[in-house]
């Protein structure tokens, strides 16, 4: 396709609305515009690396046997009522209301959809098992969207949902798109890795998040450097370290801490390490309070809160809140006296003469104990894993880097299925309900993140197989009839090859031209300038590597045809 009729609006400055890479340069690039918060418009090139994936994705769900259908984006909130979902999704589930009073919702995701589907259409074991999927576009009103496509309201996801038999068989399918989603992102071109994740109240492993390994990322990762553990923080348990034998426990003294609130300003008046400091946190469980107890350099992870306690939400009570609760302003917190539920990490448990707030202003208690000198109603793992940690499969160092979840599967059950009443026969005559699976990528996101891991100062830096376009051909003088001419034909030539080429034939100063095609990140530049007039040489250059080749025109098509096949090969399966 010709530059000078596409509708790419690069633009020169960062937009000030723009916080990660990935959103910077997608407006930059002319890739997407936004329209409201969280909800973008695809332009041309973003819209053709959005296909890329979605071909890819496609490509694979066929493969592994799954079918592809479309579904309704508008949801009636009875399927939702049956779930239960209706009253649990909170605000994330946008509702209104149709000209008949029925009230309806944009659908954030698809199994009370999918399972209403089947049960009025499958009936039988012999039609099992089915895996239906779809490629489309979701609404969620995000608390935060943010970060362009990474976290939008409106996006584009790959949804699928298996039905089978019996629990065993629901295993095999769950393998079979635990492999194609492997397939999927080597495909793609990106450096991930799957990592077992929180399954919530369903327990067992059985569920994997793909992740995009990108320092920017909003996620961590766990991974050990000696066994094949890997997990996301939700899921990595943290190892409990031991106690010291026989301890002597000092009597609990109480020492003015004037002004004294954060976790380090107590440490550096006391002269203390954070080792030997707990800090009590309020949150706010559904609504109630109950008071966490952690080591001084320990955080807490809320979603092994949340599951602990077993509660739909959980937040951190703001310091009006904590005073209404407590009676005692943040920071001077403690254990001693507190009459709120107190749960306590495990770390905790293993500590002796550590201190805390005094649960009165500019006070902290010093050798305070574990059971002497006050109780909790429970202990638990629900803290943040640390590099500190070792491996709770091997013990081995623990590797702890960023990433971005772009895929998610999960071996949901029977928990929909009860719920909406969808079962078949089985081979004996019996009723029962079908064991689903359900399967996520976030294909809009999966742009972005390749974007996150794939960049420099100049721009973009596209893995070849989702790149907009496989080449960009450079006219450096259009007003040359020469150059022009072997520009216009090589063009011709990728076309017939099947090459995909943009062909910048715009009437533009060389300097834009090279300032454009290393901000958009086609992974192959073609040059025709002076080179060709003098020597009759065309450039050929790499965007990852920034290797220059200088080839005879004759040769130019099929040296970059050579390239371009080898480095498709090197991300195939
Ligand atoms: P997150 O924890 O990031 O909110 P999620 O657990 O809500 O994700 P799923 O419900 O599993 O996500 O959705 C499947 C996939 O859809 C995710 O793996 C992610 O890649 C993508 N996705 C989810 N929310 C968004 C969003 N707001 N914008 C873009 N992609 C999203
Ligand atoms: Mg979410």
């Amino acid at each position: 396709m010709r530059f000078s009729q596409l509708l790419i609006p690069t633009l020169k400055e960062t937009p000030a609305e723009a916080e990660v890479i990935s959103h910077k340069l997608m407006l930059r690039a002319g890739f997407i515009r936004k329209l409201a918060s969280g909800i973008y418009s695809y332009l041309p090139l973003g819209l053709k690396s959005i296909r890329k994936v979605e071909q890819i994705v496609r490509e694979e769900m066929n493969n592994s046997g799954a079918q592809e259908l479309l579904l309704p984006m508008v949801q009636p909130a009875d399927l939702w009522q049956e779930s239960g979902r209706w009253q649990k999704y909170g605000t994330e589930l946008l509702r209104f209301t149709d000209r008949h009073d029925r009230e309806n919702c944009l659908g954030p995701t698809h199994e009370e959809v999918i399972t209403d589907l089947v049960r009025k259409n499958v009936h039988s074991y012999r039609s099992l098992p089915i895996n239906l999927y779809q490629i489309q576009t979701k609404f969620r009103d995000e608390i935060r969207p943010r970060f362009g496509l990474m976290r939008g309201r409106e996006f584009i996801m790959k949804d699928g949902y298996s039905f089978d038999a019996t629990d065993s068989d629901a295993g095999k399918t769950y393998e079979k798109m635990n492999d194609a989603y492997h397939r999927i992102f080597k495909r793609c071109g990106l450096s991930f890795r799957a990592v077992e994740a929180d399954s919530g109240t369903i327990g067992g492993s059985f569920s994997h998040e793909f992740m995009v390994l990108a320092d920017t990322g909003e996620d961590t990762v766990v991974i050990c450097t000696n066994c094949s553990y890997a997990a996301n923080t939700e899921k990595a348990k943290a190892m409990e370290s031991t106690m010291p034998e026989n301890p002597e426990l000092l009597p609990m003294t109480k020492i003015e801490t004037p002004g004294k609130r954060k976790v380090k300003a107590v440490c550096n008046f006391l002269d203390i390490a954070p080792q030997n400091l707990v800090k009590t946190l309020i949150y706010v469980a559904d609504g109630e309070p109950v008071a966490v107890l952690l080591r001084g350099d320990h955080e807490v992870q809320e979603v092994k809160l949340q599951n602990i306690l077993g509660v739909d939400e959980v937040r951190l009570a703001d310091d009006k809140e904590t005073f209404d609760f407590a009676g005692t302003p943040t920071g001077y917190l403690g254990p001693v006296g507190l009459k709120l539920k107190i749960i306590a990490d495990l770390e905790v448990a293993r500590m002796v003469n550590f201190t805390v707030g005094a649960n009165e202003k500019n006070f902290h208690m010093q050798n305070v104990n574990f059971g002497r000198d006050f109780e909790v109603d429970q202990t638990a793992d629900l803290r943040m894993i640390t590099a500190d940690d070792s491996c709770p499969s091997c013990g081995g160092k623990l590797e702890l880097p960023r990433g971005i979840e772009v895929g998610h599967i999960f071996k949901l059950g029977t928990t929909y299925s009860e719920a909406l009443k969808a079962t078949f026969l089985d081979d004996q005559g019996q009723e029962i309900p079908f064991v689903m699976g359900c399967y996520g990528i976030g294909v809009s996101r999966t742009v972005a993140a390749a974007i996150e891991q794939n960049h420099d100062k100049d721009g973009i830096i596209f893995p070849l197989p989702i790149a907009p376009f496989q080449v960009t051909l450079l006219n450096l003088s259009i007003k040359d009839e020469e150059i022009t001419k072997a520009a216009e034909s090589l063009y011709d030539e990728f076309l017939k090859l099947g090459i995909e080429v943009l062909f910048d034939d715009r009437d533009e100063r060389p300097g834009i031209k090279f300032k454009d095609a290393d901000l958009i990140g086609i992974p192959y530049r073609v040059t025709v300038g002076k080179s060709l007039t003098t020597e009759g040489k065309i450039e050929i250059r790499e965007r990852k590597t920034g290797e220059t080749f200088s080839v005879p025109l004759a040769e130019t098509t099929s040296r970059l045809k050579q390239m371009i096949d080898s480095a498709m090969q090197s991300c195939q399966v």
